[in-house]
């Protein structure tokens, strides 16, 4: 949509083509269906610090097309926006629907067309160069230039399969395998399943690699039924190596330093007759409190008056340095992000265009650029759509 209109905008003459019924189907789940739209950060460096791989290749995108870029234009197509915490941008009606209508309405105003249910099959090329696009039902379109934004391979009822990623590499691009981001983790442990639905809030996640430690952070994360997730975890896997293996250790207890927690326990062991689980309830959620003891290698019915020292040396190491082990993660159809795609190299930063086939240009998650959560991925999508647009129109122009 970005590509098209800016495409549009800047005198090109262009067709929007979208497998899908409408436009944006994607845009209509993010942030939960409110759409992160992008992140209202200032400074050029504030963005490329959220986006692990090949930050560097975005920055003549995001040069000319700044976070606040985006929310002008969508408030100059009659979306207006709000910044939440964490600078996270949204339309202020809270409907990811809105900011795709603004968007349809500026190609309306481009006079972009639109051919919904339009399914591209193959990149047409000529004299080296791209010439258009194959479609699935048969026709051939032509076109001086092609701009591919396919997307990844995430979520692919909203149409995103990894075409473009297959057509980058028939037309000889190298492609950087897909993996899942900004996705759910596997447990080699299985009592995280035991208790899949609860959700734990102000904890300390850290993950470690290969006796490097990749993320620690403070926040609310979520057990299920294949292990962990939640925000805390979502935000670690885009750090996870590439054979996704990782220890977890998890701080129940992170604003207690040792000694305090130690004297705590001593408190509340100090009742007597009750039982160690019931105790606990007044340090874990109701669930993990009656499964907790068990972590620890101590019956939970013990009274706690039987509690030795050992054992509640034992209780306070877990509750501040609970091992998990991740095996793996989700699949990428339920990751929020691909990493992996089309290799930056191939590309010009400055244009988006392929430095292998001229007049082909890739836009958005089909690039091996993925960031953070926080409105950084839809951003990277509208500045690379909106450099390839503009720039496509520009080589055209120079040739006409
Ligand atoms: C659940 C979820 C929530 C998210 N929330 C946020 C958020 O709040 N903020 C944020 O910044 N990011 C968020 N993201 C990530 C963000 O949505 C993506 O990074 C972004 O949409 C990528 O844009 P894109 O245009 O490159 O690809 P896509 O949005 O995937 O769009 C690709 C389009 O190409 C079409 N297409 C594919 N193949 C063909 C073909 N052969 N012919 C014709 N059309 C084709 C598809 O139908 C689709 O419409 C979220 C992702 C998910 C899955």
């Amino acid at each position: 949509m970005m590509a098209a209109l800016f495409a549009a905008q800047s005198g090109a003459q262009v067709t929007l083509l979208e497998k899908n019924e409408k436009l944006g189907k994607k845009v209509y789940i993010t942030g939960k269906g409110r759409c992160n739209v992008t992140n209202a950060c200032e400074d050029m460096q504030d963005f490329l610090r959220e986006v692990p791989r090949n930050p560097r290749f975005l920055f003549s995108a995001l040069r000319q097309f700044s976070p606040q870029d985006m929310l002008d234009l969508l408030r100059a197509l009659g979306c207006e926006t709000k910044v939440e915490r964490g600078r996270r941008a949204y339309p202020v009606s809270d409907h990811a629907s809105d900011v795709t209508k603004a968007l349809e309405k500026g190609l309306r105003q481009a006079g972009a067309a639109i051919r919904l249910h339009a399914e591209v099959s193959g990149i047409l090329q000529k004299n080296g160069r791209a010439a258009g696009v194959q479609l699935q039902n048969g026709e051939a379109l032509a076109a001086s230039a092609v701009i591919v934004c396919t997307g990844g391979l995430s979520y692919p009822s909203t149409g995103s399969t990894g075409d473009g990623l297959r057509w980058a590499q028939e037309t000889g691009h190298q492609v950087t395998p897909p993996r899942p981001s900004l996705v759910g983790l596997r447990t080699k442990e299985t009592w995280p399943m035991e208790l899949q639905g609860l959700t734990l809030k102000n904890v300390c996640l850290t993950g470690s690699s290969y006796g490097k430690i990749i993320y620690s952070e403070q926040g609310e994360m979520l057990f299920t039924h294949f292990g962990v997730s939640g925000p805390l975890v979502i935000e670690l896997s885009c750090h996870l190596p590439e054979d996704g293996q990782a220890e977890l250790t998890l701080n129940l207890k992170p604003g207690l330093t040792r000694e305090q927690l130690d004297q705590r326990l001593m408190r509340e062991l100090s009742a007597g007759k009750k039982q160690l689980s019931t105790v606990l309830q007044s340090l874990l959620p109701l669930r993990f409190s009656a499964l907790f003891p068990q972590l620890c290698g101590v019956d939970g019915k013990t009274p706690c008056s039987q509690v030795t020292g050992k054992m509640r040396a034992a209780i306070a190491d877990k509750l501040q340095a609970l091992p998990l082990t991740v095996v793996g993660t989700r699949p990428i159809a339920e990751a929020i992000v691909t990493r992996g795609g089309v290799a930056v190299k191939e590309l010009s930063p400055n244009t988006m265009e392929s430095k292998r086939l001229p007049g082909l240009y890739f836009a958005g998650e089909a690039i091996d650029v993925d960031a953070h959560t926080g409105g950084y991925n839809l951003h990277i999508a509208w500045a690379t759509g909106a450099l390839a647009g503009k720039s496509a129109a520009k080589a055209l122009q120079g040739e006409a």
